[in-house]
């Protein structure tokens, strides 16, 4: 697998784009997360990265939680598919967290269409978005890949992942506080993209004291603009680097 960080910052950063991943294996790729300018990341992140990404190349996004720097991009992501791609948009999420998604952050933008002749029509999530429910029971598969996800400790249901494609794996711990856990669930996984921040975020001392196993298998993400990237004992993901999982 093949790990493109389009974001590796937080709500309020100023200095890199909100966490988000694009996974890769045998050609086929998966969106973690989906904040604004979702367009303007992937075309930065590929001229960086040399991999070309557009929104409607992927297996499905998929969404940990309704936090807007989380998923902010999805009315956009959504209308690109629709208007540009001319297909419903694969959205991969848990029912709590597509159960928000359209009644508490897209049906303002989303619910109705002015066409060339006047009329408006009424649209519902179903008219954008085609859905994949993830579960807590069992691994569901999107193209490749394996996806599992396990609820965190954060304001909104939200959800890490697991993911494993072609032998290997990768664990994504979402917004969490720290939570042994669920370091424990993801660390089943070869490599951990782990967040840090302040506030009910996981502070970086707390992943900082991990065992030099699991620190040497973290890659660090969602960190504050103020975040000692050379200090780092856990390597921090650059953004617009292409990594090997
Ligand atoms: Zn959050």
């Amino acid at each position: 697998m093949k790990l493109l960080p389009l974001g590796v910052g937080d709500a309020f950063a100023s200095r890199w784009y909100s966490t988000s991943l694009a996974i890769e294996h045998d050609g086929a790729w998966l969106l973690i997360d989906c904040p604004h300018p979702i367009r303007k990341m992937l075309r930065e992140a590929g001229e960086s990265s040399g991999v070309s990404l557009e929104v409607g190349d992927f297996e499905a996004l998929v969404l940990t939680h309704c936090h807007a720097d989380h998923c902010s991009g999805v009315e956009g992501y959504l209308f690109f598919e629709h208007f540009v791609r001319q297909r419903k948009g694969p959205l991969a999420a848990h029912p709590e967290v597509h159960e928000a998604l359209w009644p508490q952050h897209l049906q303002a933008g989303m619910s109705q269409l002015l066409h060339a002749d006047g009329c408006v029509s009424r649209h519902e999530a179903g008219d954008f978005i085609s859905p994949i429910a993830l579960t807590e029971h069992e691994a569901v598969q999107i193209g490749p890949f394996s996806v599992e996800i396990r609820r965190t400790i954060h304001h909104i249901p939200t959800f890490a992942l697991r993911i494993s494609a072609g032998g290997c794996s990768i664990g994504i711990s979402a917004d969490t506080s720290y939570d042994e856990g669920l370091l424990d669930w993801l660390f089943e996984a070869d490599r951990v993209v782990h967040e840090t921040n302040y506030g009910i975020h996981t502070p970086y001392q707390a992943l900082a004291d991990l065992p030099d196993e699991r620190r040497d298998r973290m890659w660090l993400v969602h960190y504050p603009d103020d975040f000692d990237l050379d200090a780092s004992v856990i390597e921090p993901l650059i953004q617009g680097r292409l990594y090997d999982v």
